[in-house]
């Protein structure tokens, strides 16, 4: 069996929905489990929404019935091409699982928002996913694409970290293993997983990619796709660069440095899952389907042939000394990294020297302000903010030299085969 993934692009529009059906008619008769994520930009709104419950704006009404309409915009659409009997009970019931998804969103508003933060996010934003696999679902079901519409929540099972829940592998291994193919195909959805206790919990931002990995992973399936609005993978980003190259294959441990950076084409959970059982990863187009995209397995040849750039912007740098100008210690660097792993920070680069230790990570106003109050006691910080985050691999120096000309240098590192630049 294989598993394809499509993210919030390849659905935005009844137009794309038909274009998935399209790319699933290309493979007849074949065992797909099809993980989705939200509609367009569904989780951003879904983000929203959940924002103004807590603060009581009485701006929620209308955000939800926008979104309600959007969805219900699609499934008019898809439903009007097709007017059989059997159809017209497909759409007429699709439309009575939306109604009941927003009846449990209304539910739910209906309360006092009396809970952490983190907890409400993750009884919202999967609202998104559930509501797009029942369009999905319904919509191949309409034109003959048999599958059935599976719960992720049932499936992928996690501790109750909110917001960024870690799966337990043996509980979802056990629950997927029992998965019962009923027709060739499976929608589900990506990013949501469920707690023992049936609350629903989310996997971190564009986590779908990570579902499908752990499905793939788990169901030993023959190749995972992830289906982009890209042609594969390209060696930079095309919003900073002009000419970008396709890369026709790649190792996993180049993909993982690649995505760990700041390539946004994958989420960089995605690939231990597959490594680990050396399953083959495309990242293909759903525009251009016939492509042969981008493949991801265990050949190193190619990695060092094409200089590939990723750029992360939006990094803070934080530089710790001891207050009492004792040397940086062992017992220092395991102190400040309990306080970054307390707040789920990660470090993107790491430099020492004897009375200094500096990090840097993605900037997140919150985390950083609870880090920030856990050390000041003991070290003096200092703290760079707005800064980007260059990583070039198998990289020349010319190039390093033009990219870095002109801007102002906080950090360089420079192995073999990368350098990263933390730049202003
Ligand atoms: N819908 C979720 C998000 O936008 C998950 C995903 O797209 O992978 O973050
Ligand atoms: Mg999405």
């Amino acid at each position: 069996m294989k598993v394809f993934k499509f993210g919030g692009a390849s659905i935005k529009d009844a137009e794309a929905v038909k274009n998935v059906g399209e790319i699933i008619t290309g493979y007849p008769d074949q065992k797909i489990l099809i993980v989705i994520s939200a509609v367009g930009k569904s989780t951003n709104k879904l983000e929203e929404i959940t924002q103004l419950y807590i603060d009581s704006n009485s701006e929620l009404a209308s955000k939800i019935a926008t979104l309600k309409k959007e969805h219900i915009n699609i499934v008019e659409s898809l439903s009007n091409d097709h007017k059989t009997d059997e159809t017209k009970i497909i759409f007429e019931q699709l439309k009575v699982d939306i109604e009941k998804i927003f009846g449990y969103l209304e539910k739910l508003f209906s309360n006092e928002a009396n809970q952490d933060y983190d907890i409400i996010y993750d009884q919202v934003v999967p609202v998104g996913e559930l509501l797009s696999t029942k369009i999905v679902s319904a919509y191949l079901n309409s034109i003959n694409l048999l599958n059935s519409w599976t719960d992720a929540r049932k499936l992928i099972l996690t501790d109750s970290s909110f917001r960024n829940a870690e799966v337990d592998w043996q509980l979802t291994e056990m629950s997927i293993q029992n998965l019962e193919w009923e027709e060739n195909l499976i929608v589900t959805q990506g990013f949501i997983g469920g707690t023992k206790g049936n609350f629903m919990t989310t996997l971190g931002r564009e986590g779908s990619d990570y579902s499908a990995a752990i499905f793939s992973n788990l169901l030993n399936a023959e190749s995972l796709t992830i289906w982009k609005d890209v042609d594969g993978v390209l060696n930079a980003d095309p919003k900073f660069f002009n000419n970008t190259i396709k890369l026709d294959n790649i190792s996993y441990k180049e993909a993982i440095e690649l995505a760990y950076f700041g390539a946004s084409v994958i989420h960089p959970k995605t690939i231990k899952p597959v490594q680990n059982k050396n399953i083959p990863l495309w990242v293909k187009s759903f525009i251009n389907a016939n492509e042969p995209g981008t493949l991801i397995n265990d050949n190193t040849d190619k990695d060092d042939e094409i200089t590939k750039y990723i750029f992360k912007s939006d990094q803070v740098l934080m530089s710790f000394s001891p207050k009492d100008f004792s040397f940086i210690k062992e017992k220092n660097i395991s102190e400040i990294f309990d306080a970054l792993a307390g707040q789920k920070l990660e470090v993107s680069t790491i430099q020492n020297s004897a009375i200094n230790f500096s990090i840097s990570v993605d900037y997140d106003k919150n985390k950083i302000e609870k880090l920030l109050q856990t050390l000041q006691e003991k070290y003096t910080i200092k703290y760079n903010q707005g800064l980007e985050l260059l990583t070039i691999r198998h990289f020349d120096d010319e190039i390093l030299a033009k990219l870095i000309n002109g801007r102002q240098v906080f950090l360089e590192q420079k192995s073999r085969n990368t350098v990263r630049v933390l730049m202003y």
